[in-house]
């Protein structure tokens, strides 16, 4: 394994076809890479379906959950590792720990909540790994349109802003997550 992408995304598929779509890019690609997927664990929405891709191109994944979600969220037991954890905390922490970028497709409030916890993780110096925001078909313009206000209001300043980075592509938002974490040459992209 040469790097380990952390993606966050949604308990559920979402509306749009597309969002799984993405999903199964972001699986694929890590995998062709020679990354590791590490995500939450659990078999649904587009989370089983970038663990799925994931497998099916041969990564490594490695699952984190909670035992409390094990059965809500239907654990994938198809990973190559599924670490059952006691506690939210003891997941978020693992993931962190264990990943050398994030990246954040379309989800729920489970999803934003993993997001911003890595990027305030980040501004506050705990770590320095890259973070994506996936905006594909502009899935999130509407949240990056009120953090903009956030900075226009000067609750947060642009540095902030520059702390995440934004693609509405899945390679090319992959491709530079991992070489922000100066992990070009493990993934092979320094040959491309
Ligand atoms: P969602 O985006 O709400 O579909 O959830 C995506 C993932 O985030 C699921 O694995 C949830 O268990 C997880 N999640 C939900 N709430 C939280 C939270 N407060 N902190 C961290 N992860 C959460």
């Amino acid at each position: 394994m040469n790097f380990s992408v952390a993606v966050y995304c949604g308990s559920r598929p979402g509306l749009d076809p597309a969002w799984a779509e993405q999903a199964r890019i972001v699986g694929r690609w890590i995998a062709l890479h020679g990354g590791r997927l590490v995500y939450g664990g659990g078999h649904n929405g587009l989370m089983g379906i970038v663990a799925d891709a994931a497998l099916e191109a041969g990564a490594q994944v490695l699952g984190v959950i909670p035992q409390a979600l094990v059965e809500k969220e239907y654990a994938h037991h198809g990973c190559t590792e599924l670490r059952i954890v006691q506690t939210m905390h003891e997941r978020k922490r693992i993931m962190a720990e264990e990943a050398d970028a994030f990246l954040a497709l379309p989800g729920g409030i489970g999803t934003l909540e993993e997001f911003f916890e890595v990027w305030t993780w980040r501004q506050l110096g705990y770590h320095n790994k890259p973070v994506g925001l996936l905006n594909h078909k502009g899935h999130y313009d509407g949240l990056l349109r009120f953090m903009a206000y956030t900075v226009a209001q000067e609750f947060m300043g642009p540095w902030q802003m520059s702390l995440i980075e934004v693609g509405d592509e899945p390679e090319s938002l992959l491709r530079s997550l991992v070489q922000s974490a100066g992990l070009s040459s493990a993934a092979g992209l320094d040959q491309i």
